[in-house]
């Protein structure tokens, strides 16, 4: 009898295998949220201590645990401050600030942000302040030996603009009363020498609503000089990695990495012991039904993300770097599932090409329709470069509609609650339902990807969305830079991925085959669409549009004229390369038909 795979052949294993999540109880995830929502998790010393007890409970469950100690660099926050008249009000240095204990002083220069930038990661100063912001010439002239004061979290992008226009010093003004944590590098893990010199030189700190309202209408009302200080411990620190391997019983060498932080800010429940709960209990179940796998599932917890911008999975993707391209078919990050109010799937992370697959999970788990977005360069997403499909970070949130009665400004985890980076994320952060619903859905679409005769990814849907983009960046371009030979590539590319997809359907491409095929796309695909800088190095972190070697078409009307031709040189360089990669790319597809 011959074979026919489905694409959507993971549909049936949806329902002979669906008793999988029969298996999954909340008493060990539920032990692990109450026992960290009593352990702090961001100094080195503490996050050992927690990887250690997630250790321990795996193996009182019987499970295999490894754990790995690299020594990678991280920048924790001891304390900071802001003195205006000889009064020293409390603000927060993001982590990978410049350490200041003897202060900065200086005049503030206040440049409103727009609200909607204020989770931006895309390092375009018209992005977060406006079509009226200056060139970053006249922003030198305007912004050097200051301190810039702005609305918004102690972003990378941001401090990175600050830094390009000469400021001493960043403020940036929280939209609550609450001040927030978080990290203003853009260096991804720890540096080389390539991105070591990207770290920030100058103090950033973060300081509530009320505190920053009172020193805009300084800087307002006449030239106002403020003193910010940082105190940062930083250097290179001994972290552990807890590693499950659960093998698979047909492609054991094949596997799916789950995995996402045990370190947090403060207790972090909702951000991220939540998580780690949910890969414990998957470990758990997966472990118990091992003999049904088809591929090994690989389960992290990281260290590293909170202080060390993804630190602890930045070690794993170099350090096993050619066993991820050899062998790793998916990864799936865990993020602030399970908290409270979270019943909305409106804002689900995914790479385009596992959409299909991600929305029949959450619509029949949750019954809900998600939204997918792009992933940004964020999270633990630290394989973009390596070339790995991916889904999932932020999985569930609240609904828009709750958010605005209650008043919430936007965050980046714990579900939109706004505890989230603060010491409000504790125990009433998250809930036994939203966990349950969290932990079925991750279960189910590892489950799916370990087991899914033809690998549940579909590369005709980011090829058609790479068509749209290319044809928008060509129109935006005209003249300036040929994009023909990108649509051509396109094009092609996406003709052979019909014929591709026809001959797995029949019959014709054995399972094997196709499977090899697809994740050596990812290792061509994911690169080209979501990073600049060479494989097996870290971009940074900044998120950027589709093609980002190319993206830079869509703001050429706003380069000034002395940088147009070097602008235009990067762009043809870029150009090459995204054609050069996509024609490979069909290259590959080609040879198995
Ligand atoms: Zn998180």
């Amino acid at each position: 009898m011959i074979m026919k795979p489905e694409i959507c052949s993971m549909r049936e294993h949806a329902t002979t295998d669906s008793n999988i999540l029969d298996h999954i109880t909340l008493d060990h995830a539920w032990e692990l949220v109450t026992t960290f929502s009593g352990k702090e998790r961001w100094r080195p010393d503490d996050v050992n201590e927690a990887g250690e007890m997630i250790a321990d409970r795996l193996r009182a469950l019987g499970l295999p645990v490894e754990i790995h100690r690299p020594t990678v660099a991280l920048s924790v926050p001891l304390s900071a401050s802001v003195t205006l008249d000889g009064e020293e009000m409390f603000a927060k240095p993001p982590s990978s600030s410049k350490s200041c204990p003897n202060g900065v002083t200086a005049e503030l220069f206040y440049l409103p942000a727009q609200k909607s930038s204020l989770r931006s990661y895309n390092k375009k100063a018209i992005a977060f302040f406006g079509e009226g912001v200056g060139t970053d010439l006249e922003m030198r002239e305007k912004v050097a030996g200051k301190i810039l004061i702005t609305e918004g979290f102690g972003n990378p992008a941001l401090a990175a603009i600050a830094m390009e226009w000469g400021a001493v010093g960043m403020i940036a003004v929280n939209p609550g009363v609450d001040t927030h944590w978080g990290t203003c590098t853009t260096v991804w893990g720890s540096p080389d020498l390539d991105d070591f010199g990207r770290k920030p030189t100058i103090p950033v700190v973060s300081v509530a609503n009320p505190i920053g309202l009172k020193l805009i209408a300084r800087a307002q009302a006449a030239a106002t000089e403020v003193t910010v200080k940082t105190e940062m411990q930083e250097g290179w620190f001994e972290q552990a990695i807890p590693v499950v391997e659960i093998p698979g019983s047909v492609e054991p060498d094949k596997f799916v990495l789950l995995h996402g932080h045990y370190d947090s800010w403060d207790v972090g429940v909702g951000d991220n012991a939540t998580g780690d709960a949910t890969m414990l209990e998957i470990a758990r179940v997966l472990w118990e039904n091992r003999g049904q796998m088809q591929r090994s599932v690989r389960v992290a917890w990281w260290p590293g993300h909170s202080t060390g911008r993804y630190a602890g999975s930045t070690w794993f993707s170099d350090h096993f770097a050619l066993d991820l391209d050899e062998n790793c078919v998916m990864q799936v990050n865990c993020d602030s599932p399970g908290c409270r109010w979270a019943t909305s799937y409106h804002q689900t992370t995914a790479m385009t090409e596992t959409h299909t697959l991600v929305a029949d999970v959450i619509e029949k788990i949750a019954g809900k329709t998600p939204v997918m977005q792009r992933p940004h360069q964020a999270g633990d997403y630290s394989f973009n470069n390596v070339g790995i499909s991916s889904f999932f970070m932020l999985s569930s949130t609240m609904p828009d509609d709750l958010r605005e009665e209650k008043g919430y400004y936007a965050v980046s985890g714990c579900g939109g609650n706004i505890a989230w980076h603060t010491e409000n994320d504790t125990l009433e952060i998250a809930d036994k339902d939203v966990l349950l619903t969290d932990i079925k859905i991750y279960l189910e679409s590892v489950w799916r990807v370990a087991n899914a005769v033809v690998l549940p990814v579909d590369w005709r849907a980011t090829v058609a969305e790479l068509q749209v983009t290319a044809d928008k960046y060509a129109a935006a371009s005209g003249t300036a830079v040929n994009l023909s030979a990108v649509q051509g590539a396109v094009a092609s590319l996406a003709e052979s991925l019909d014929r591709f997809y026809l001959g797995v359907e029949q019959g014709e491409i054995q399972p094997k085959a196709a499977n090899e095929v697809q994740m050596r796309l990812a290792r061509i695909m994911v690169p080209v669409n979501y990073t600049t800088a060479p494989r097996f190095t870290h971009d940074p972190a900044i998120t950027r549009a589709p093609m980002p070697l190319i993206e830079g078409v869509m703001d050429l009307a706003h380069v000034p004229a002395e940088m147009i031709n070097v602008t235009l040189t990067q762009l043809m360089r870029g150009a090459n390369r995204t054609a050069a990669a996509l024609i490979d790319a069909r290259r590959l597809v080609e040879a198995t038909l």
